[in-house]
């Protein structure tokens, strides 16, 4: 679904990414772990252009995104992103945050958002909180809305950057818990986190980032049970 290939970006004179190459299958659920500056979220915006990749290929569908001609709007409809700081519009109610998007930019009439609105905001166990002020909401239940809305524009893949780090601790559990659902669902996701517990037992594959590579990837069995690098045991010990 994704393909990744010989990936560069600096900024200025600090080479954040360095030949990165990964790819992403349909379905496939893959957690980013690294210390902090080793280039995940960067990776992760290149997926969806947020940041422009300096060299190398970002293939979504069988298309380049790296090519001249591409529909960033376009492409950002079919690319969900869940950030660490919400990005919730605060001065609308929570149904208004999710129906926006699909009527401005999908042309869904205002009753087939809404439908589709509540049906997401029940899967993430927020139906009775439709007409409340964003504002109102605690920060699990923001991070919740947060993924009902990337899911009301009915993307391929779900891109979710430390989506529990500015979290309370006792309120990350019920975020982890609707991404758990979403990927039990079947959905594409790719999850920068710190969150080892939930790397290692929801991911399919885990990739280690260490100063703008890949130091090494794998399922979560062999990266936690059985790391390779010196670099992945290193970082793997301040968790345990
Ligand atoms: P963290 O765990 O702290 O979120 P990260 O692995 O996500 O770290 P990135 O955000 O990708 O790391 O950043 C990698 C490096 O690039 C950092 O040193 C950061 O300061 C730098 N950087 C990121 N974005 C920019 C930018 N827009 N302009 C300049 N430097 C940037
Ligand atoms: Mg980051």
């Amino acid at each position: 679904m994704v393909r990744i290939e010989g990936l560069r970006k600096s900024f200025g004179d600090l080479e954040v990414l360095r030949d990165v190459n990964l790819d992403i299958m349909p379905g496939e659920v893959v957690t980013i772990i690294g210390a902090s500056g080793s280039g995940k979220s960067t990776l992760l915006r290149c997926i969806n252009l947020l940041e422009t990749p300096d060299a190398g290929h970002v293939w979504f569908q069988g298309s380049d995104l790296t090519a001249d001609h591409v529909d960033v709007n376009k492409l950002r409809e079919d690319i969900g992103m869940v950030f660490q700081g919400f990005n919730l519009f605060n001065n609308m109610d929570v149904l208004d945050n999710c129906t926006l998007a699909p009527v401005t930019l999908k042309k869904a009439t205002k009753q087939e958002a809404e439908q589709t609105a509540m049906h997401h905001l029940e899967s993430v166990g927020l139906a009775d909180f439709a007409d409340a002020a964003v504002a109102k909401l605690s920060g699990g239940q923001k991070q919740r809305v947060a993924i009902a809305r990337a899911l009301c524009m009915n993307p391929k893949i779900m891109l979710f950057d430390e989506p529990t780090s500015a979290l309370d601790p006792e309120i990350v559990g019920e975020v982890l818990e609707a991404m758990r659902k979403l990927a039990a669902e079947g959905m594409t996701m790719v999850v920068v986190t710190h969150e080892m517990a939930f790397a290692r037992t929801v991911s399919d594959r885990v990739v280690f980032m260490d100063k703008g590579v890949i130091a090494e990837q794998g399922a979560p069995a062999q990266i936690f049970g059985n790391p390779q690098h010196a670099r992945t045991r290193e970082f793997l010990k301040r968790y345990l």
